[in-house]
């Protein structure tokens, strides 16, 4: 009762900060399209925004993928044509608006660009499709009249907003507005020659210079543009933002980041706690809360292993691996060690989609482990969530990552991480520590193979020989806040800090 007094209070006191109006841009939001842990933020942040005072508008693209039930509830909020390319070549944009809870969703309308396909293709297709989404938002903006205190735009698919806006939007009412970019991957840039993104963008000469878009002899790169046109830049963890600095993390862009590091911050992302809650979860075989979570993941781990096809053993150990199956996430490491992991009291239960190299050794090892491992090679909510509440541990060996969300989630459903340490993963698992009996699951930090096979060893040590410590480790998680209030508050501070 105490609690929840205080919880109401320190809302109250969150809705009393000054209001400030903010729209988000960017190329994915759960439920309607989401490939990653961008589609996660662009859903929770905004909500979250919008209980700590801000009025919230959220601008996607209005992609054929979205399902029925969502298309069809939006309604036409207006259309008009625009000038993109440089020969003056212009495209119709249609704009159409869903409200859900406190949040304006305005979909951008365009057949040519986002009627077929996934969201992402090839960069032949996605340059010209996200040169016209960074132009037709801010478009959009001006036909609603619509004039926001921040543009907050995520990753490189929006990273020409900053752009635009310094450049052929500077004589409209909309630069007064301040913009933050936030860098949720690195890795992808929006790197093409220069001849395509000038003509595509219809931005003038002069950005195409080495201090904003160009780099290399030839190419243009959208998100160095977009972080030097913005005001603020933010990455999703602290660790991550000061290993972007370097050449290793850097991803060619280290020097540009250190040049501009006065303006970058590290902001740690949340989860959605209405979404992931195993107390309230309908898609588990029992929910479960930190009182009961010792026996109701028995009857998950027992529903998980029957669904999957495992041998159903409450006493192995399951480990969980929910992840895009791409080199970043360290699958190398761990398809090096399976066969050592893979005693007869283990159990491991992948799910992904990715490149073929690792698909297939998924499948590889499912079929020399019958029963105890499961390669589920396919993108699937409901089963990410049984595995999440499942699984009695789960891997994140990235060899880098900006936040990631999976560690957090896990430990929301009593699932102790194995993370290397880098980016978030280092900023919010800290290592079981055996003197104390604290801390929040194994870390490694070299990205190395045999030190990720001494975590998971010592993840089973704990586990099969000194249970309590175990048990209390699940409840320690489980306790952890990791939703979004307090992160949500920080990126509210900034934008106070911008517009003061
Ligand atoms: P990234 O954004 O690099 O892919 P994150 O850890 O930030 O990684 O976010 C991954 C999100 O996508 C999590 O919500 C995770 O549950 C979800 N996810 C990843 N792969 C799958 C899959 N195959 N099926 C269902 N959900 C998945």
């Amino acid at each position: 009762m105490i609690q929840e007094n205080k919880n109401t209070e320190s809302m109250e006191e969150l809705f009393m900060t000054p209001r400030r109006s903010v729209v988000f841009i960017g190329s994915e939001c759960y439920p309607f399209v989401k490939t990653g842990g961008l589609g996660d933020v662009m859903y929770a942040l905004p909500r979250e925004l919008a209980k700590q005072n801000c009025d919230v508008k959220v601008i996607l693209p209005r992609y054929h993928c979205i399902p029925w039930e969502y298309q069809e509830r939006m309604i036409y909020r207006g259309a008009f044509e625009m000038d993109l390319c440089a020969d003056g070549r212009s495209f119709y944009v249609g704009i159409m608006e869903y409200v859900w809870d406190g949040v304006v969703y305005d979909f951008i309308d365009n057949d040519e660009f986002f009627g077929w396909g996934n969201p992402y293709t090839n960069l032949v297709d996605d340059i010209p499709k996200f040169c016209y989404f960074a132009k037709a938002a801010l478009s959009a903006l001006l036909y609603m009249d619509w004039i926001p205190n921040i543009i907050h735009c995520h990753d490189w698919q929006a990273s020409l907003v900053p752009v635009y806006l310094r450049t052929l939007f500077e004589n409209t009412e909309l630069n007064s507005a301040k913009t933050i970019l936030t860098i949720h991957n690195l890795r992808f840039q929006g790197i093409y020659n220069i001849p395509a993104i000038h003509y595509w963008s219809g931005l003038p000469d002069y950005v195409f210079n080495k201090d904003a878009l160009k780099t290399g002899y030839e190419d243009a790169n959208m998100m160095k543009g977009g972080l030097t046109y913005s005001n603020i830049i933010t990455t999703v963890s602290g660790t991550y933002a000061g290993e972007i600095q370097t050449p290793y993390y850097g991803e060619g862009l280290d020097a540009h980041l250190r040049y501009h590091s006065g303006k970058l911050r590290g902001i740690v992302n949340g989860i959605d706690c209405g979404i992931w809650n195993p107390a309230t979860d309908h898609l588990l075989y029992s929910t479960y809360d930190i009182t009961n979570v010792l026996e109701k993941k028995r009857e998950n781990k027992h529903g998980l292993q029957e669904e999957l096809g495992l041998v159903q053993d409450d006493h192995k150990f399951v480990i969980g691996l929910v992840s895009r199956l791409t080199n970043q996430k360290g699958l190398d490491l761990l398809n090096a060690i399976i066969p050592e992991i893979m005693d007869e009291h283990t159990q491991l239960v992948v799910l992904g989609t990715g490149d073929d190299i690792y698909e297939n050794s998924f499948r590889y090892y499912e079929n020399a482990y019958k029963g105890n491992v499961c390669s589920n090679i396919m993108y699937d909510e409901t089963r990410a969530h049984r595995i999440y509440a499942g699984a009695d541990a789960l891997l994140v060996p990235s060899q880098f990552e900006p936040c990631g969300l999976t560690q957090l989630i896990a430990m929301r459903y009593g699932t102790v991480p194995i993370v290397r340490e880098t980016g978030g993963l280092r900023d919010t698992v800290e290592p079981y520590n055996m003197y104390y009996n604290t801390g929040n699951g194994f870390t490694f930090d070299n990205y190395d193979a045999g030190l990720l096979l001494d975590a998971i060893n010592r993840a089973k040590t704990v586990y099969f020989t000194n249970r309590w410590c175990w048990d209390e480790m699940v409840q320690r998680d489980m306790d952890k806040d990791v939703s979004w209030e307090s992160s949500a508050r920080q990126y509210k501070d900034l934008y106070l800090e911008l517009t003061w």
